[in-house]
């Protein structure tokens, strides 16, 4: 695969042109092959315009040419004159989390060349300068602009006007007078340099030893894995700035992943307080025009830091000397659609490529971590306690069979007495329930009709506010109707179970002169609606916090002192071998959010189920027995890590296609030894967007190379091309 420089030798003409395996960023199962121009010099990277069909198509050489068609049957592909190559390193990253994921090369290429614009030269544009000229007529709106100009900067007509605050007039005349000059610019404004001294911290004891050991690793340029483990609150972000500054040091670039978007806001003013500017950020929310700017800055080295989300992974780093992945747990990170990877993990692999270090933080690891890291095979770098005062919060549970609420409530007796104690102490609460909408379910109290989606095998969630019903799976919706639509009783429709709009509306009637805002990943509650609640939160313009799993993370609310936990029960979902973890997590990262300064916080945790393993660990605070007992369970299984899961799933129109499809590829997996294969089943959605689902499940032992028995599989047996056929190697949701 790997491809050294052919240069050409002796006389062009009696040459052969060289030809090259490209790379084209679409669905196909490999690289084809071209003939570059005469005397092009062939190196793996090299970002190329080759013919496809009656289109051009940017592709990369990616390697030797495969095949001995001839050179009159080849067609030609063309260097951009004057663009970068692509990094060798991002090319065999492609390579490896194709293979890893089964997914075709070209797919995983096309997250790279996701920025097109990004590889052409820069282009300019015009900005002014002090010019040679002294206009005859001198207004004090121009003597403002030329004094202001004579500082040697240069700057756009509307900067000038803006900042001289006269009319862009004004600043025409001087350049028609010749007293202002054109010069060019880049097109973007350079990125500004993070200042590891513009604020410095001191560390505490367990902090300064983490920090050590990765200011270590970094300086070493080398890869090493770390888990960064410590309580919420107890420093983790600080320990790994202290990373960031020494790779600063070195000159090296960072890329610091964070699960969600709506952790990014935070983040960067958290980054400017520490660095005095504001990391690059890459997410699938900027403008196409930033997309450009932060891609060449990221390929030019020019941006020392970026903060992103998943698809940073596939960022051309001009020189990576850091990867950390912030909130290592979080199942955000894994890519669900299109090629379907794990960004924690393939950060692992970056990294090993990179030869650089790689930093898991979290203070509810995942179970793979946390095994790896009690293992030996990453550094485990511990952090015990919250940093000064802060204290872990006191939980305790509340057993709803006793404290019986009214129908309709949802809010126990002690958790509306613990509320009404924050309020008049005038701290903060935040009341958490995974659930967006009003309800769950509406059901029909005459005929038993349950509201259910057109197009997939979920119920209608209730969004009372938008009078609607709606999908959470395909975004289907109906407003809500008057009547049954199966009996046709009128007012018979009821909302069954609570969402956090409905525990809102209780909570107004309870608490009328409180200050409440819901935050939910909603269509309602976008997530602008979002941000603001979690800003005014922050800025403690409002009491109460009432929201889904998006509260729950990363946020720093100082003055949040309650934290109440409206349904500890519905994490549980059957079948899904992490159900227990994820619970344990979320709870955790929910009471983490209580009592982070000074003041003490309290957890009350609602649940039907107070002697479940996961209730008991939140409750006494043991997250390691809790961990100790998982790890059990799935080494006795051979559940991951101690095995390796695969799931393929078949969907398509025609459910009897489907249906036969996965029967005739169960009865064709090869019989292996430490192989099992489960199914097929329908999914937990069957119908999925008027989709019909199965899954089929394979584990395999530790030593079995999973992806070659797939592949020997799937090339064995011809299916229905109605079906369409999904790998998931480590899959983390079993839907
Ligand atoms: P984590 O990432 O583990 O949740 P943070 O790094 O966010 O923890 O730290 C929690 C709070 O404590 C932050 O406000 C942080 O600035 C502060 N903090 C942590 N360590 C120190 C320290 N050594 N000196 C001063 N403040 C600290
Ligand atoms: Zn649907």
């Amino acid at each position: 695969m790997k491809l050294a420089a052919l240069r050409p030798a002796g006389d062009l003409l009696l040459q052969p042109a060289p030809r090259a395996g490209v790379l084209l960023p679409l669905p196909l199962s490999g690289a084809y092959d071209y003939k570059l121009p005469k005397g092009t010099n062939v190196l793996r990277g090299l970002l190329v315009s080759a013919p496809l069909g009656s289109r051009e198509q940017m592709g990369v050489v990616w390697g030797a040419a495969e095949g001995s068609v001839g050179d009159n049957r080849l067609k030609e592909a063309v260097p951009f004159e004057g663009h970068p190559a692509i990094p060798e390193k991002l090319c065999d990253f492609v390579d490896w989390v194709a293979q890893y994921t089964l997914s075709p090369p070209g797919m995983i290429l096309a997250m790279v060349l996701r920025s097109g614009r990004a590889f052409e030269p820069p282009a300019m544009r015009t900005a002014f300068v002090r010019g040679g000229e002294t206009p005859k007529r001198l207004t004090s709106a121009r003597e403002r602009v030329l004094a202001l100009a004579d500082d040697g900067l240069a700057r756009s007509v509307g900067t000038l006007a803006e900042e001289a605050g006269v009319s862009p007039a004004v600043v025409r005349g001087l350049i028609e007078a010749g007293a202002l000059a054109a010069t060019e610019l880049p097109e973007f404004p350079p990125f500004p340099v993070p200042d590891p001294t513009f604020a410095t911290v001191e560390l505490n004891g367990a902090q300064g030893e983490a920090a050590d050991g990765l200011r270590g690793e970094v300086a070493a340029h080398r890869f090493a894995v770390s888990l960064l483990d410590g309580v919420t609150g107890s420093g983790k972000t600080e320990v790994y700035f202290e990373a960031v500054v020494e790779a600063l040091r070195q000159d090296r670039q960072v890329l610091i992943l964070l699960p969600e978007i709506a952790l990014t806001v935070q983040f960067l003013e958290r980054f400017a307080e520490r660095f005095g500017c504001r990391p690059a950020e890459w997410h699938s929310d900027l403008s196409s025009k930033e997309r450009t700017r932060v891609y060449r800055a990221v390929m030019n080295g020019e941006a020392r830091v970026v903060v992103g989300a998943r698809s940073s992974l596939f960022l051309p780093f001009k020189e990576l000397g850091l990867i950390i992945v912030d909130e290592e747990h979080e199942q955000a990170y894994k890519q669900e659609d299109g090629a379907i990877y794990h960004a924690r993990d393939m950060a692992v692999v970056r990294g090993r490529l990179e030869q650089c270090p790689v930093v898991l933080a979290s203070a509810t690891p995942s179970l793979e971590s946390y095994v790896n890291a009690t293992s030996g095979r990453y550094a485990h770098r511990r952090l015990g306690a919250r940093h000064g005062a802060a204290t872990m919060p006191a939980v305790r549970l509340i057993d709803l069979r006793q404290e019986k609420a009214e129908a309709g409530s949802w809010l126990s007796l002690p958790l509306r007495e613990a509320v009404a104690a924050a309020l008049a102490a005038g701290e903060q609460s935040m009341l958490f329930l995974n659930r967006r909408g009003y309800a769950p379910l509406t059901l029909c109290s005459a005929c038993g009709h349950k509201m259910t989606c057109r197009d997939c095998s979920s119920w209608l969630v209730e969004h009372r506010y938008r009078k609607r019903l709606a999908c959470h799976q395909c975004g289907y919706e109906i407003a809500t109707p008057p009547k049954c639509p199966e009996c046709g009783a009128e007012g018979t429709l009821i909302a069954c179970g609570p969402g956090v709009e409905r525990v809102a509306e209780e909570f107004a009637v309870l608490f009328p002169q409180a200050r409440v805002a819901i935050a939910s990943s909603d269509t309602m509650h976008g997530p602008r609606e979002t941000q603001a609640a979690i800003r005014a939160m922050a800025k403690r313009e409002i009491d109460v916090l009432i929201g889904t799993q998006i509260v729950a993370k990363g946020h720093h609310f100082p003055q949040l002192t309650l934290v109440g936990v409206i349904d500890a029960d519905l994490g549980g979902s059957d079948g899904d071998l992490r159900a227990r973890e994820r619970t344990f997590q979320l709870l955790h990262q929910v009471s983490g959010r209580a009592g982070r300064a000074e003041k003490a916080g309290t957890v009350l945790i609602q649940t039907r189920n107070p002697k479940d393993a996961v209730m008991a660990a939140l409750a006494s605070g043991d997250r390691d027995a809790f961990y100790e007992q998982e790890r059990l369970y799935r080494e006795r299984a051979g559940a991951p890590p101690f095995g390796r899961l695969a799931a393929i799933i078949l969907s398509g129109h025609d459910g009897g296609a489907v249906t036969d499809a996965g029967r005739a590829l169960a009865k064709a997996a090869p019989a292996a030894k430490g192989v099992k294969v489960w199914g097929p089943t329908p999914a937990f959605y069957h119908l999925l967007r008027g989709q019909t689902r199965e899954r089929l499940l394979v584990q395999v032992e530790r030593n079995v190379d999973v992806q070659a028995y797939l592949r020997t599989w799937l090339a064995g047996v011809k299916l229905s091309n109605k079906v369409r056929v999904t790998v998931d190697v480590d899959p983390v949701s079993f839907f």
